[in-house]
């Protein structure tokens, strides 16, 4: 069975010379504290403690506030006004907090010291601090520390800054066996598909990161293969390309195409022949394509507009405009990695109009223009859209909900779907 591709996707350009409009001016995005909703339920023994203000912590509050835990496993060090004027020793207090914590919590095995933009303000050394801190707890925790901060981010990067700051934990691999490692956040559901997947194929061994537990960090080494699961790590691939993993070159898991896509490159990678790759994924895909089929009849031919915000926009465009025949109208993406995403591109059809940064007025204006029937936002934006009559998506929503492989092709449809059919009964 093939990957049904949609009229509008013909072959396109070299992904290094598409023209790509770049823009920078005011931008709605959230900060990188954000990552700390999903990497908290992702690394079970982990804690995330912000180190940082009132707004910080309402905001890791709001985000995560659909969730209810007995014992969170993120929280803020709220710095007061006595820290930011320099009143206080911000280290002793940081200290103390760090201490009271731990001796409350024996179960946290890895603490992350998150920055923000006010610990930034008052250049708080959390490398310091971590390190001191490390010193005291160690060996019974791990003590790390990495940026949230929001001045010049989008919140995926939150994700790329603290995995990227787990890297140097890796232990080094022992022997020379080739091993993969599947890299960025996924849903626990998903990555038991793709390892189930993996084992069918004959490939391994197979880690994944970060992992559920920290005690449990993957080997890396030069015989380590990169499969990106995620295309917000450049911080990540590059750090684990210094410890000497090569990365994988395939477009990302999102839709059967780029879930076959991106299974054959880990296929090829460990020699498994074109036919043991067809006879395994074939049912999956026979499946997916099966159950997509319903939400191509609502989406076909229904124009989009991704605003950019997750740096997940790419491959969902990639996946909505060929096997679900959607027309891109723009996609914007607050950062576009060429090397990272020129799979992608090279999928993308050629008239697509491509922004790389975000002036949001700008943007705003050209949406309003184009009267989308349905833009892919932030949350601020969304409101004000929906009040014009434009039906929007939330970007973050793509980044909680499981979304990647066969399974959850047609899942990843019905959340566009959705606010189209919702729509055409709030006007009937
Ligand atoms: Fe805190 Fe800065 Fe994020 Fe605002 S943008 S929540 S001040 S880190």
């Amino acid at each position: 069975m093939t990957v049904h591709v949609a009229p509008c996707a013909a072959p396109t350009a070299d992904p290094t010379t598409r023209e790509v409009r770049t823009e920078s001016g005011q931008r709605e995005v959230f900060c990188g504290l954000t990552g700390i909703v999903w990497l908290h339920r992702k690394i079970q023994d982990a804690f995330f403690l912000v180190v940082g203000s009132r707004t910080c912590a309402h905001l890791i509050q709001s985000a995560a506030g659909v969730m209810i835990f007995a014992e969170p496993r993120f929280g803020t060090a709220i710095m007061e006004e006595k820290d930011l004027a320099g009143l206080t020793d911000a280290n002793d207090e940081l200290d103390r907090v760090v201490t009271q914590l731990l001796a409350r919590r024996p179960d946290i095995k890895l603490l992350f010291l998150v920055g923000s933009c006010p610990s930034e303000v008052i250049k708080l050394d959390l490398s310091r601090a971590a390190l001191r801190l490390s010193q005291r707890f160690s060996p019974d925790v791990r003590i790390l520390h990495y940026s949230g901060s929001g001045i010049e981010t989008t919140f995926t990067q939150g994700e790329d800054a603290c995995l990227a700051s787990l890297v140097p934990a890796l232990p080094a691999a022992q022997d020379d066996t080739p091993s993969l490692l599947v890299i960025g956040s996924l849903a626990d559901v998903v990555e038991d598909q793709f390892k189930r997947m993996f084992d069918a194929l004959g490939i391994g061994p197979v880690a994944f990161f970060p992992p559920r537990r920290s005690t449990a960090l993957p080997s890396v080494g030069p015989n380590t293969k990169i499969l990106m699961a995620q295309p917000f790590l450049p911080d990540t691939v590059r750090a684990l390309q210094e410890r000497g993993a090569k990365r994988l070159v395939a477009p990302f898991p999102l839709g059967v195409e780029g879930t076959t896509a991106w299974l054959r490159a880990a296929a090829d990678a460990f020699g498994v022949s074109p036919a043991e790759f067809d006879k395994v994924t074939e049912p999956n895909r026979a499946r997916a394509e099966r159950a997509l089929a319903a939400y191509k009849t609502e989406l076909a031919g229904r124009r989009i507009f991704f605003f950019p915000d997750s740096q997940l926009e790419i491959p969902l465009a990639r996946f909505l405009s060929r096997e679900l025949a959607m027309q891109l109208v723009e996609v914007a993406t607050p950062y576009l990695h060429r090397e990272h995403l020129a799979e992608e591109l090279k999928m993308l059809p050629l008239d697509v109009a491509l922004t790389e940064g975000q002036d949001v007025d700008l943007q705003l204006d050209r949406c309003r223009a184009a009267r989308p029937d349905i833009a892919v936002c932030g949350l601020g934006l969304a409101n004000p859209l929906e009040a014009e009559g434009i039906t929007t998506k939330w970007s973050i929503e793509l980044v909680f909900t499981p979304i990647q492989g066969y399974e959850q092709a047609a899942d990843l449809a019905e959340l566009f779907a959705r606010p189209l059919v919702r729509r055409a009964k709030l006007v009937a």
